[in-house]
Order: structure tokens, then sequence, then C-alpha cells
């Protein structure tokens, strides 16, 4: 086990600079989750920490160990990639201990580590048969199990579960998170998926156009994104904003056109500012003293009802944790809850708090 600090790691490619003086501290069994739209540099990340790319400037320490030059099969990581890159002309067992052989490792070892990763992973029926007599999934835990046995100091992750099947992802989820908790290995895992994001990770770094936009705990995103971008990002369906202005007429609001959006909280001094206003789908409920909105599309689910409702030229999404009868066209007062409406300013995009 180890910690990994990338210290202002840049990086290009010929002209293009795609990382700009990135820097993330991983605590020693930190399960990192690294998330932004596609093309913001996560993968390329990913790659300089195995060595895979090289560092245009900056550091990476892993332990303590500057490891900008050292080779990947020097770093003591252990990859899983999205397609698994299992050998096809090997069987599972042949798979998982093949990096073991190649360092010479004793027969008995091997097969000790081969069979407790097996069993963790529960593959032991499956040891002699090759890749193609293997479902996805199966394949996805023999990659897995290929990363286990070698007993990294770090494992890194790239979009694991992207080729399974929704069902089989979470089952998948909860088994990566159950063995990651049991190993303790530090791990960087790369993702598209906001729920895996979420429910997996210590710490989630969201990326955006070669920086770092926000990191910290799954929650805290969620609760106190620090800016626009991230609002939008962590959290679905995504939160609604619209730009206002405060008044503070009794209590504090954001007015926007006929709407008023009650907030408990308004910067010292801020009547007549302009800000952007914020709230999340699932913080809205229907309310008598609610302003005055147009239902759109309704879709139930069984335990919750999305709807679109539009107020003037301005739509919202909202999740209601209930069966809701209304139907297009139909008039209903709806209010955000006011200890959970975000305000960020509009030139900068960050959060005034
Ligand atoms: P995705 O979520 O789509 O996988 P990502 O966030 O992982 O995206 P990267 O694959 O790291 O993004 O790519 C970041 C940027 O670097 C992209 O603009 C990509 O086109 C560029 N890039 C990646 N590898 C190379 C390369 N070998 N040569 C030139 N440009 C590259």
């Amino acid at each position: 086990m180890a910690t990994v600090n990338i210290c202002e790691a840049s990086k290009s490619f010929g002209a293009v600079n795609v990382l700009h003086g990135v820097s993330i501290d991983i605590a020693d069994g930190e399960f990192v989750i690294l998330v932004g739209p596609s093309g913001c540099g996560k993968t390329t990340l990913l790659r300089m920490l195995a060595g895979l790319e090289s560092i245009s400037d900056g550091e990476i320490r892993i332990g303590n160990q500057v490891v900008n030059s050292v080779p990947p099969k020097h770093r003591d990581i252990a990859m899983v990639f999205q397609n698994y890159a299992l050998y096809p002309n090997m069987t599972v067992a042949e798979n998982m201990s093949f990096s073991l052989r190649l360092r010479r490792t004793a027969k008995s070892e091997i097969e000790t580590r081969v069979n407790a990763a097996a069993q963790a992973l529960d593959l032991m029926p499956l040891l002699g048969r090759y890749p193609r007599q293997l479902s996805g999934g199966q394949r996805q835990r023999v990659a897995m199990g290929r990363a286990i046995v070698r007993d990294p100091q770090v494992f890194l992750f790239d979009e694991p579960l992207s080729n399974l099947d929704a069902k089989l992802r979470v089952a998948m989820r909860a088994e990566i998170k159950r063995l990651q908790q049991r190993l303790k290995t530090t791990t960087v895992y790369v993702t598209h998926d906001q729920i895996e994001a979420m429910t997996m990770a210590d710490k989630i770094v969201v990326m955006h156009d070669g920086l770092i936009e926000q990191s910290g705990a799954p929650l805290e995103l969620y609760d106190r994104p620090a800016n626009l971008f991230v609002a939008q990002f962590i959290g679905s369906p995504a939160m609604n904003i619209f730009p206002g202005k405060i008044g503070i007429n009794g209590t504090p609001s954001v007015l926007a056109g006929g709407l008023v959006v009650p907030v408990d909280f308004a910067p010292m001094g801020s009547e007549g500012r302009e800000v952007i206003c914020g709230f999340r789908p699932e913080h809205i409920r229907i309310d008598d003293d609610g302003f005055v909105v147009e239902v759109g599309v309704v879709e139930p689910t069984g335990s919750e009802t999305q709807v679109v409702v539009r107020a003037g030229a301005q739509e919202f999404t909202c999740l209601f944790r209930e069966r809701v009868q209304a139907r297009p066209g139909d008039i209903i007062r709806i209010r955000a809850d006011p200890n959970k409406v975000h305000l960020f300013d509009p030139k900068t995009g960050q959060r005034l708090s």
C-alpha cells in the first residue's frame, strides 16, 4: 500500500496541452474516483500514474518515491482496463498467474495467491476455462483477479464496468468496493458513471478541460458544490439553475421575472445583486404557497415521479418521492427547500457562501 501524490502534473501531446498542472494527494488505502466530461484528461492522468504516458511537467510520487522516469513494471501498480485485456489463449488460472510467473514467483506461492483471489471473486469453478467461455461479468472478475494476485501498492481502474449491463454493473460495483475495503489498497478509478462515483469513492475529483474543479467526499460535492460546473455535473437529474437577483423583503429571496425563490442564506448587503440560483430536482415539493408553474412532461417510475415544469421561459425538473397525479398543462405550485438553494456568482461561477 502507498500514498500517491500528483504535484502540478501537466501533459502535452505535441503543441496540445491536455493537463494543466493538476495536483491530487491520495492517502494510503484511499479510493479516489476521477470524473469529468469526455476528453477532460482522466485516462491520460491514469496512464501517467501507470507509467504508460510520460509526464510533461510536475511530479508524481508513489509511496514517497518520485516515479516520473520509473518504467511501468517497476511502479508496483496493477491496472484494470475497460476491455479487460485477458490473454485469449490462456486459462483463467494462467491469466491470473501470468505476472507472478514472469517474476519467477515460487509455484506454491502462485497457487496460494491465485486460489485466494479466485475464492474472493467466486472464480474457483472457472479456473480451467478460457476467456471465450466466460460471460462479460466473469471476464471482468478475472481481470480484477489478475490485479489482486500481484498484491500491488496501487490499483488503477479505467472504466472497468462500462461494458457490463446495468444489473451486473450494480453487482460488480458492490464487489469492487467490498474487495477494496478488505484489501485496503490505494485505488484510483476513472468512470463516467455518477452513481459509481458517489457510491464507491472516498474522494471524488471532478476534472474539466485538464483542470480540477473540485475534490472532496461525494456528499460534500453534492451538498456544497464549489462552482456551477460541479453543481451541474454532480447529481442526477442535474441541478436546476437560473439567473436572478437577490431581494430582501422580510425574507431573502431570489427574484427572476415573476418567480420568488426564498433562500435561507443571502450574502451580506447583497440586495439587488445578480446571482445564479440553483436547486436540485429532489429538493422541490408541491406547496400551496410556492410559485406557479405549468406541468410539461410527467415520468412516473413507480417509487417517484419526475416532472418537467415551466414558469415563463424557465424550465425546471422536479423529482417527487411520491406519485403525482399531475398531467401536462396542469398548473401547480412548487417550492424549493430554502436551505438547499445554492447561489453562484454569475461572472466567475463560484459558490457564494
Ligand atoms: P473519455 O472520458 O472520453 O475517456 P478522458 O477524460 O479520459 O475522456 P483523455 O482520454 O485523457 O480524456 O484525453 C484528454 C485529451 O487528450 C483529449 O482531448 C484527447 O483527444 C487528447 N489525447 C489523448 N491521448 C492523445 C494522444 N496520444 N495524442 C494526442 N492527443 C491525445
